[in-house]
């Protein structure tokens, strides 16, 4: 991050040598004053595209329409942005017609919060007219200017808010939160897309608790674009710590165990939401392993001792995979009654699986096909017949005594088995 800064700072003195303006701008001013690591540092300049681009060696033009063009230095990639105040603003977005100027002062002005409308000359100093930096030492988040207006502007500022003040443990100033919680239902107008990003790293942040706290409270996922199931989570006042649970996409997916949410809503959910079709897979498997887990276990006349808890969670881990259930056992560890349930037994399970689901999962001699000693090849050769839909079912039932551990996983015992069972399988017929 050191040769980063330098190489930031050499675009800067570049562009003052040549008789322009420049100066670090945004989020990385005020992440390196909070002594936070930088991603990525931002320029801007009084200089015009045009000019940025026949001053250094190597430049894209990355966002021209805004006034952008990457520069290439020691092969890290800058942004620097000419100076710009930005029009009309249209249905609450931001616009893509932007206007240049001279003055850093402005460009400052257009940003959303006063801790992100902070400068860095090319001499180290601090440049800060909205007083950002008392705001952070405040502990305070707060719109540059007038905080209505500027959520009118771009309503995505909204869920900038909620996640900045989750990431950073700050409190969204007085007439910020008002203006947030009068303006919330301009959300609608965001693309889905840019609302799941804010979602996704507020999930995904430091602190999920905070953010799930002031999603519920500001209730802004009811006013996006599309109804969501998740958006129900405003109800629940307690979670317990999601942090503990280090992906993202588990902790989605106990946000829509403890919503009581089926696999099939949760992929419509995550698709409205545009997550990708991997991130909703993957919640949806964990989704699907605990209502599989679960569901019978009511109705069920077993008692529901050791030994059928643990085929049932062993049958799981085959249909849903290990990595699945092991998330799922992160999750039911979260907090004494993670799942809500009215019901005893359901109640208990869990408890069950939370407690040996860890040793049943290691003990496991093979927890998938490709693991088993015998292959569906094998298995037809042994038996001297075609393939058919019997190779598939045979197969699978030799794989979960496997991982029962009710036969060895040995290429012989289990053929010799498989032999038997296909012979019961045709006297059946
Ligand atoms: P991070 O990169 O960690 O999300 P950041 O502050 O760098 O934080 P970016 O989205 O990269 O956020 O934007 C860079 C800067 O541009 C911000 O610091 C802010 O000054 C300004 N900015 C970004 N989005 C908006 C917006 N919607 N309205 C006003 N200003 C914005
Ligand atoms: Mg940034």
């Amino acid at each position: 991050s050191d040769a980063l800064k330098q190489g930031a700072m050499q675009i800067v003195q570049r562009l003052c040598e040549s008789g322009f303006e420049a100066y670090l701008v945004g989020g990385c001013v005020r992440d390196e004053q909070l002594g936070r690591p930088v991603k990525d540092y931002d320029i801007a300049t009084s200089a015009h595209p045009g000019q940025v681009q026949r001053l250094f060696e190597r430049t894209v033009p990355t966002g021209l329409q805004h006034g952008t063009v990457t520069v290439v230095a020691d092969k890290m990639p800058y942004e620097v942005t000419t100076f710009r105040r930005e029009g009309g603003y249209e249905a609450f977005r931001r616009p893509t017609e932007v206007e240049y100027i001279d003055s850093l002062t402005e460009d400052l002005q257009r940003r959303d919060f006063t801790m992100n409308a902070m400068a860095i000359d090319q001499n180290g100093h601090l440049i800060d007219p909205f007083d950002g930096m008392k705001d952070l030492e405040r502990g305070v988040l707060r719109c540059v200017g007038q905080a209505e207006a500027r959520f009118g502007e771009d309503a995505l500022r909204m869920m900038r808010c909620l996640r900045f003040a989750s990431e950073y443990g700050l409190t969204v100033e007085q007439a910020t939160w008002d203006a947030l919680n009068s303006g919330i239902s301009l959300l609608r107008h965001i693309a889905m897309e840019r609302t799941r990003a804010e979602l996704e790293r507020m999930v995904g942040g430091s602190d999920p608790n905070r953010a799930l706290e002031l999603l519920a409270e500001s209730r802004a996922l009811r006013h996006v674009k599309q109804e969501l199931l998740l958006s129900g989570l405003d109800k629940e006042t307690e979670w317990p710590p999601l942090s503990r649970l280090t992906e993202m996409e588990h902790r989605i997916a106990f946000i829509y165990i403890r919503l009581g949410a089926v696999p099939a809503d949760v992929e419509e959910d995550m698709i409205k939401l545009t997550f990708s079709r991997q991130q909703m897979e993957t919640v949806k498997r964990i989704v699907a392993a605990h209502t599989a887990l679960v569901s019978g276990l009511g109705e069920s006349t077993e008692r529901g001792g050791e030994p059928y808890l643990r085929k049932v969670w062993i049958a799981a881990v085959l249909k849903y995979g290990v990595s699945a259930l092991r998330t799922l056992r992160e999750i039911y560890l979260l907090e004494d009654a993670p799942i809500r349930t009215d019901n005893v037994k359901v109640g208990r399970a869990v408890d069950v699986w939370r407690r040996i689901g860890a040793v049943w999962l290691e003990q496991m001699p093979v927890s998938a096909l490709a693991e088993l000693a015998v292959g569906g090849k094998e298995l037809m050769d042994r038996l001297g017949v075609q393939g058919g839909p019997w190779t598939g079912r045979l197969l699978h039932r030799l794989l979960e005594s496997a991982a029962l551990g009710e036969l060895p996983n040995d290429k012989e015992t289990l053929l010799a088995a498989a032999k038997e069972h296909y012979e019961n399988m045709q006297e059946n017929d």
